[in-house]
């Protein structure tokens, strides 16, 4: 199929047609580090899709899983009933997650995955008996997926413009942080750590005693690939705990291994209190997300009153046997890849790549941990996002696909990715930077 063949009867998400029409990006098949394009080219994926497929494409253990549970168990409800893959994956994830999370509540996306944490923030506070702590907290720029809870706490405007009105009783952190005067230097900043004091600030106008949770992406991923100051997370996590709120690591970008630890948490050594997950939970191949609790938010559930316990949320399809089989694959392969470990082996080479276009045209910071980064570029006058998109597509005809976000070119490969085709992205980027203007 040609991408003008597709007519009007198919959308894209809202904002993508327009760019879609003009400019197709028409995929027929995927294998390793590559997409299949439909004029016959192979692509080299340096977005992981869409920061999922952290193995690479058509993984064949994890193809061979999915073939096999279909033939084998198509579909079990998750209500009073379940299956035994389901419960052998929340094992395994329980056992690469940090210390102490060992709860797994199944969805199917990461939006699910983000607003089952904050119903479950919400219920944890009320079967302790603490119904009045409703309110959530979450950062500007921070992304938290298309449900109206994430929609919510997130902090991306032009996703929310139009959805109105949105969940009362939200409250924004700002993200200092966010300017590229900061730029170029490598890994995380090293200043910063006071900005977290601005939720002190925000607790006195939010009584504490209100406050159910706080949701951050422990890296702003979508919102721009904003590496935390050092110390920045850890003083989140103390004014949490001091005031009893629950602090919420959103991970569907970062968890599986994109920082070279199964999880941020673990990468950057701050235990929050539920960790959402999706995404590489099963390399991308069937849609699958999580909620990871620590025990004491489970328990609560448990030792409060028998309503606590009648809590009622869940969805048709979470826990599907085809997602689970696939996240069985999926760790599977992590595992005896070494993928976490190897990536922070080779997080350093990809940075300094990315960081060798320092100097480039248009270039205004560059940002990275592990293997998730961010050139931005200046944007043309009056005409926000054109430079992004045309970087974007001459990357793309020179056969790497990299994601424009407005003027920012977002770099994600899978974690597999090999010296040689880190190059080639960073040859690839560079070259486009000298054509465009
Ligand atoms: N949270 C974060 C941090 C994300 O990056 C995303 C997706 N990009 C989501 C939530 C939403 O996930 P999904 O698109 O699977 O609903």
């Amino acid at each position: 199929p040609r991408a003008n063949d597709v007519g009007d009867s198919y959308w894209l998400p809202f904002t993508a047609m327009r760019q879609f029409r003009s400019n197709p990006m028409m995929f027929v098949g995927a294998e390793g580090m590559h997409y299949l394009a439909a004029d016959g080219r192979r692509v080299l994926d340096a977005m992981a899709g869409l920061w999922c497929v952290n193995a690479g494409h058509a993984q064949p253990r994890i193809v061979d899983a999915i073939r096999e549970a279909a033939g084998r168990l198509d579909f079990v409800s998750s209500f009073k009933m379940s299956h035994p893959a389901a419960f052998e994956l929340a094992g395994r994830l329980t056992g690469i997650a940090p210390e102490g999370f060992d709860h797994v509540f199944f969805t199917n996306s990461g939006s699910e995955a983000v607003d089952s944490a904050l119903k479950i923030a919400r219920a944890y506070h009320r079967a302790r008996g603490e119904s009045g702590r409703t309110k959530l907290i979450g950062r500007a720029k921070g992304y938290h997926g298309m449900g109206f809870g994430g929609l919510s706490v997130g902090g991306i405007g032009r996703h929310k413009r139009d959805f109105g009105p949105l969940l009362p009783d939200v409250a924004h952190l700002s993200l200092p942080y966010d300017h590229p005067s900061m730029g170029f230097s490598r890994g995380r900043p090293e200043t910063g750590a006071q900005y977290a004091d601005e939720l002190q600030s925000l607790l006195q106008i939010h009584d504490p005693a209100t406050v159910a949770a706080v949701i951050v992406e422990p890296v702003i991923g979508s919102g721009g690939v904003y590496p935390p100051p050092v110390q920045y997370l850890e003083r989140l996590r103390a004014i949490c705990s001091r005031h009893g709120i629950l602090l919420i690591f959103d991970e569907v970008i970062t968890g599986f291994g994109r920082l070279g630890r199964p999880f941020a948490a673990q990468a950057l050594n701050v235990a929050p209190d539920i960790i959402t997950c999706a995404k590489g939970m099963t390399n991308g191949a069937v849609p699958m997300g999580g909620v990871l609790l620590r025990d004491f938010v489970f328990e609560a559930f448990m030792a409060g009153p028998p309503e606590a316990i009648e809590l009622f949320h869940g969805y048709t399809y979470s826990g599907h046997p085809l997602a689970c089989a696939a996240g069985l694959a999926a760790l599977d392969v992590y595992e005896e890849l070494g993928l976490f470990e190897r990536t922070a082996a080779i997080a350093p080479t990809w940075e300094a790549a990315l960081h060798s276009l320092r100097g480039e045209p248009h270039v205004v910071d560059i940002r990275n941990i592990g293997l998730l980064g961010v050139v931005e570029l200046s944007p043309r006058s009056g005409e926000p996002g054109v430079r992004g998109g045309l970087c974007a597509q001459s990357c793309y005809e020179d056969g790497a696909l990299v994601r424009a976000s407005g003027d920012l070119i977002v770099l994600s490969p899978p974690l597999i990715i090999e010296e040689g085709q880190i190059e080639q992205v960073a040859v690839s980027v560079r070259s486009a930077l000298r054509q465009i203007d």
